[in-house]
């Protein structure tokens, strides 16, 4: 059930057999020259809507914004502070434990380490503040990378390549512009370790993968798999407190 469009009492009868809910974020990010800028926000959506099908459990509205630092100068990229998304994180989870919930997934379309750093960090403090919740963090992506094999052709494809792309295409062709099978296979060319403050320099282009192998069968085979991977969590979890 999506939050956003239940009633308060409609979440009242809810809650006495449901205490799961599941908190989405995205992010306002370059995608690439063909991608949307909401691509991880409009991905988490499409997934959630395949476990909303199979699974008894809330679905927040999503969190549009989160923490890019690679991506952070290009144009198009709108980012919060590690800080701002902690503390927002760490409201929302007392805010819907308020409401009564116990079981919180936290899913993201985003993976960047920083903002994935973010949310774990928020939900440390939540759990030491409470021992009567249970708390999940999952980054989509990170959850189907080792299953992959198959499905998707390029190795380490992470962002604005063959999956991101394939799932635009699947979702609404009329999302990627220009023709994304012209586009080259790129990756960032960071030093290792090195932490710089002109990140242009060695990624031009935004694209970590290779969008010209996109297509639509593997958009909506690799939003399935996040979905059953979710799906399976969330059944575990639940049937362990029944
Ligand atoms: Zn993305």
């Amino acid at each position: 059930m999506f939050i956003e469009k239940i009633t308060m009492e409609e979440l009242k009868r809810g809650l006495k057999n449901c205490k799961s809910i599941i908190i989405p974020f995205g992010s306002v990010e370059e995608h690439g020259p063909h991608l949307p800028l909401s691509t991880d926000t409009i991905q988490i959506i499409e997934i959630l809507k395949i476990v909303e099908k199979e699974v008894n459990v809330f679905i927040a509205p999503t969190v549009h914004f989160g923490v890019c630092r690679s991506t952070e100068q290009h144009i198009g990229t709108v980012g919060i502070s590690p800080n701002t998304l902690r503390l927002l994180t760490l409201d929302l989870l007392e805010g819907f434990k308020n409401q009564g919930f116990e079981y919180f997934f936290l899913v993201s379309g985003h993976a960047g380490k920083l903002h994935m750093f973010s949310l774990i960090e928020a939900c440390e403090s939540f759990v030491k503040r409470h021992d009567d919740v249970r708390v999940f963090v999952y980054s989509e992506l990170d959850l189907i990378k080792d299953n992959l094999d198959g499905i998707i052709e390029t190795e380490h494809d992470s962002h604005a390549g063959e999956i991101e792309t394939s799932r635009m295409l699947y979702i609404d062709k009329n999302l990627v512009k220009g023709n994304y099978r012209k586009l080259k296979s790129d990756k960032p060319e960071f030093f290792p370790g090195e932490i710089t403050s002109d990140k242009l320099k060695y990624w031009k282009s935004g694209i970590w993968g290779d969008p010209s192998k996109a297509n639509i069968e593997k958009g909506k085979k690799t939003l399935a798999l996040s979905a059953q991977k979710l799906i399976e969590i969330i059944k575990k979890i639940q049937k362990e407190t029944i």
